[in-house]
């Protein structure tokens, strides 16, 4: 046996390394999810289904022509999709986001989507919460995706600003919605004629991804697509 693979084994003895989304140990060769785990995750398969037919697209219908939606989990409450979000968003542990993504990524490219996204972006974070957090757990799955479909990928394309716009004139839902979501496009040149994937962590109004596809319309993206790891049911 290799001496490094006896140092590791000796080292998951006292450090057991557990699967984040059931928390059973890993077993040699075994990535932070164990196979069991990735067997049994509730996938969406929505990217098998013909556009009109994914009940994500559905959803952005009559508001934003996008293009494809795809979300790769199904979330449910107390079960592994959310252990695994927590671990991502709370925990610290990014690596849950960048082998989703790549998983994904690359399941998305053997669907024939490989040629499709010409820009990959998450949707930022508030500077502050960035701060806070240190990393925006959107962009550790943009970057997994990026790698598993071979696509550049930008986390500075998109710009949460402070809300300045008068609330004076919007009923309370409106005004809601014009504080949660305020999105500038922060490199125009980049997105201009693209198709961008816009990415998150999870979707459950679509009013924050609406957001983020409508600015880069706007900015002169050619099209827009998004991508989160999981979708809430409505
Ligand atoms: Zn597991």
């Amino acid at each position: 046996m290799p001496l490094p693979t006896i140092l590791s084994d000796f080292v998951g003895l006292i450090f057991p390394r557990v699967c984040l989304a059931c928390q059973d140990p890993l077993a040699r060769g075994e990535d932070h999810i164990c196979t069991g785990c990735r067997a049994q995750l509730p996938y969406t398969d929505y990217h098998h289904l013909l556009p009109d037919q994914n009940p994500l697209a559905r959803r952005f219908w009559g508001k934003l022509p996008v293009q494809h939606a795809f979300s790769y989990l199904r979330f449910q409450k107390h079960g592994r999709v959310q252990h695994l979000l927590h671990q991502l968003k709370y925990q610290g542990q990014q690596d849950v986001g960048r082998i989703l993504g790549r998983w994904y990524g690359e399941e998305l490219a053997e669907a024939g989507l490989q040629a499709t996204f010409d820009l990959i972006v998450p949707v930022p974070l508030h500077a502050r919460k960035l701060a806070q957090r240190g990393y925006n757990q959107a962009d550790s799955f943009a970057k997994g995706l990026a790698t598993g479909l071979g696509c550049p990928w930008q986390a500075e394309a998109l710009r949460r600003v402070a809300n300045t716009k008068s609330q004076t004139r919007k009923n309370r839902l409106q005004r809601w919605e014009n504080v949660e979501t305020v999105f500038e496009v922060a490199e125009p040149d980049l997105v201009r004629g693209q198709h961008v994937l816009v990415v998150d962590d999870v979707l459950t109004t679509g009013a924050t991804l609406e957001a983020c596809c409508a600015v880069l319309l706007a900015a002169g993206a050619r099209e827009v697509s998004i991508a989160t790891i999981a979708t809430a049911d409505r």
